[in-house]
């Protein structure tokens, strides 16, 4: 399977200046030898889909709600991210979790309507600095995969995507390393394979940069999920290009 590099612009770029980069990553990125994608605030999804059309770069949210229309003030409905244009959604980002009330059943209801309604999500887990210190990482993973997918068939897991991205290695510079990344990316497959006999993409998600990205994506690693270095075109197209 090919390798997806998907960029996560976070609060980023929601205007004009989200057009703008669209033009120049169109033509920055021609031929990848793996899947991209951009996940960009909601605003910005119909100009960066439209000059992305016809491109090799897909484009995404960052969240989905588990409504289909009605009384959720705030929420957005995978039909509407559909006629905005976009195809994936990042599902549980630990910013989502940490600020904004975001649990594993949450995570599994909004995973759920977007797969009935085809998004496809790629949906977040990761363990705190605290949690890894404490010998938690394997513990505090599982019970977010058991949250998340518990009750799932085999096909739904086919159609999704997940990102491991430890708490501590988000915006902070400090990326976990190829061997803990590899080995706690390896973990979770485990625990997928075991679970549904199928273990579906796994991104890294982290602090992942154009010096550091090869060799993460190396490590067994199915892609990256990329914050603060998808927002510049050099960075973004050395990582797709490490991408093979
Ligand atoms: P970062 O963010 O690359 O800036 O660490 C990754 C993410 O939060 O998805």
């Amino acid at each position: 399977m090919k390798k997806l590099i998907a960029g996560n612009w976070k609060m980023n770029m929601g205007g004009a200046d989200a057009k703008d980069f669209a033009v120049s990553l169109k033509q920055a990125v021609i031929d990848p030898a793996c899947e991209v994608l951009v996940c960009v605030p909601f605003t910005a999804i119909p100009d960066v889909a439209s000059v992305l059309n016809g491109s090799k770069i897909s484009v995404g949210a960052q969240n989905v709600s588990w409504a289909d229309s009605g009384a959720f003030t705030g929420e957005i409905s995978a039909d509407m991210l559909h006629y905005a244009g976009a195809t994936h959604a990042i599902v549980g980002h630990s910013e989502r979790r940490a600020m904004f009330g975001e649990t594993d059943e949450t995570v599994k209801k909004r995973t759920l309507k977007a797969l009935e309604k085809g998004i496809t999500p790629i949906v977040c887990i990761g363990e705190t600095l605290s949690q890894r210190k404490g010998g938690l990482t394997e513990k505090v993973l599982k019970s977010q995969l058991d949250g998340a997918f518990d009750g799932f068939a085999l096909q739904q897991m086919q159609r999704l995507v997940i990102a491991y991205e430890p708490v501590w290695a988000i915006g902070t510079g400090e990326t976990a390393t190829a061997q803990q990344a590899g080995d706690t990316v390896a973990f979770i497959r485990d625990c997928l394979n075991k679970m549904f006999g199928y273990s579906p993409r796994i991104l890294y998600g982290g602090s992942m940069n154009a010096s550091n990205a090869a060799e993460l994506l190396n490590a067994g690693i199915d892609g990256g999920l990329i914050g603060g270095a998808s927002l510049k075109i050099a960075d973004f197209k050395a990582i797709i290009g490490a991408a093979k």
